[in-house]
């Protein structure tokens, strides 16, 4: 689980170099002898289960054979050309439920190949080289597509497009960037600012427009998109954090987990950052755990992440939970806020005890009190639906079929914003890749 990180136990703030420490790479990448020794282990499996448990299907025997016989840009084209996002992947995604999981040697009881580490080994060293991008685009269809959000959707999609030769204008609502790459995952996964240089990798194939600061719904309108553009993809994320719905919401010192880690991300001088002395975060996911063990990198004393129900209900993999408990977090599970108090400042929170009564949380009536100088709501995020109307959502998803078209023709979705499964950047990338197949014989289709 990467070095040990360096806590205050005393809430005096830590040294630049303890923090600069803290938020370097969670894994130090493989070197060239461990990575030999790895990718020789591999069975090299026919009809391999990790290559299902991929969400974008990567050949991954190929190009752990390809490591093995030391053709690193050879294996990290493989891994390219089935998830441009391969570098982001390589770091962020949970093998641990994906492909590792899936490995012979994990179900025989031996360790899983580290075929993320492995991928990362391949991508970085083609990524250093900063050669001409690796694929080249087919031949000009004079086709243009609207692509909305510059996230992991967003620019797989716009690369594929690229790719097949259609012309592709990004919208991004915001100045840079990578989505939750760049704003949003823990800063010791994407350390050395890789979300900037992936992109700029990934736009390298040409062909594809940025336009920042140009939102849906606020600078462009869907039916304009829809006239100018042969197809429009939808790539925009869930954009508004859910609040708890309790009394004292609005205390100082009460935020959304996400801001705190986006603060994170785009801080120049992480010393500049005050998490807080007694940390409570509120939620069970990704943001909850992320919020949680960043803060206590950060130097706050105590880090206590509150979950209504069990670790096996918590939305962070197992993996993600030793993870906080390794960094000093603490875990409370079966509770539930009840009230945030303080005058203007919180200064401490009410729970209420939970348990399941057949398949219903509720509370036993029995209460506990937190105190916390800061506290974060990661509760989940939903859609901001501005802009999309005409589209059919469902459970606050927008609805796609298996082409990624919505209910508007011509308009395709993918992502976080879609009701396609897990709320991962795999996924994502995943989703891009197949509205990409789906805008391409939508073109074929209408316009010949
Ligand atoms: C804190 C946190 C940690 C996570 N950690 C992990 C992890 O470790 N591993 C993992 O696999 N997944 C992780 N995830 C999930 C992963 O980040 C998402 O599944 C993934 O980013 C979804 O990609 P997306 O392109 O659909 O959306 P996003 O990444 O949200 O990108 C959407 C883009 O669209 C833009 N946009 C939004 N609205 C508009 C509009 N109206 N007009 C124009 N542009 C717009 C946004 O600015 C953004 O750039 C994490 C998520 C969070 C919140
Ligand atoms: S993209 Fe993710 S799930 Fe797929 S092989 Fe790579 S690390 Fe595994």
């Amino acid at each position: 689980m990467g070095e040990i990180p360096v806590f205050s136990q005393s809430g005096d703030a830590l040294s630049k170099a303890h923090i600069a420490a803290n938020f370097d790479d969670l894994h130090p990448p493989l070197n060239a002898q461990q990575a030999s020794v790895q990718a020789s282990r591999c069975l090299f499996c026919y009809e391999a289960p990790c290559v299902t448990a991929c969400p974008t299907s990567i050949d991954i025997p190929k190009f752990i054979r390809q490591i093995a016989t030391e053709n690193k840009t050879g294996a990290a084209r493989t891994i390219l050309s089935a998830n441009i996002m391969g570098g982001t992947c390589a770091r962020a995604c949970p093998t641990e439920i994906l492909c590792e999981q899936k490995c012979v040697l994990e179900t025989g009881e031996h360790e899983a190949v580290p075929i993320g580490h492995l991928q990362r080994h391949a991508v970085d060293h083609l990524l250093a080289q900063n050669a001409p991008h690796p694929f080249a685009r087919a031949a000009a269809t004079g086709k243009k597509i609207a692509v909305i959000g510059a996230g992991p959707a967003g620019l797989s999609c716009a690369h594929a497009l690229a790719l097949l030769g259609h012309e592709v204008t990004i919208f991004e609502a915001r100045p840079k960037p990578g989505g939750l790459n760049e704003y949003g995952l823990a800063a010791y996964k994407m350390a050395h600012d890789f979300a900037a240089r992936e992109v700029d990798f990934i736009l390298g194939i040409g062909g594809i427009d940025m336009m920042y600061n140009k939102a849906l719904g606020r600078d462009v309108k869907l039916a304009d998109l829809r006239e100018h553009y042969d197809a429009v993809f939808l790539g925009t994320g869930l954009g508004r954090p859910r609040a708890l719905g309790i009394a004292g919401e609005d205390l100082d010192g009460v935020d959304d987990a996400l801001g705190f880690i986006e603060e994170i991300r785009q801080a120049d001088d992480l010393t500049q950052l005050d998490p807080g002395q007694n940390v409570v975060v509120i939620g069970g996911g990704n943001t909850a755990i992320d919020a949680a063990v960043q803060a206590k990198r950060l130097g706050a004393r105590s880090v206590t992440l509150v979950y209504r129900r069990g670790p096996g209900q918590m939305g962070a993999t197992g993996w993600e939970q030793e993870l906080a408990a390794t960094n000093g977090v603490v875990i409370e599970h079966w509770a539930k806020p009840v009230r945030l108090i303080g005058e203007t400042v919180v200064h401490s929170i009410d729970f209420e005890r939970t348990r399941l009564d057949g398949s219903k949380l509720v509370g036993t009536g029995e209460h506990f009190t937190l105190y916390a100088d800061r506290v974060f709501k990661a509760v989940g995020q939903e859609l901001i639906a501005d802009g999309l109307s005409g589209i059919k959502c469902m459970s606050g998803k927008i609805v796609v079929d298996g082409t990624g078209q919505t209910s508007l023709p011509g308009v395709f979705a993918g992502g976080d914003c879609v009701a396609s499964g897990e709320d991962l950047t795999v996924q994502a990338v995943a989703d891009g890749k197949t509205a990409a197949a789906g805008i391409d014989a939508y073109l074929g289709e209408t316009h010949g």
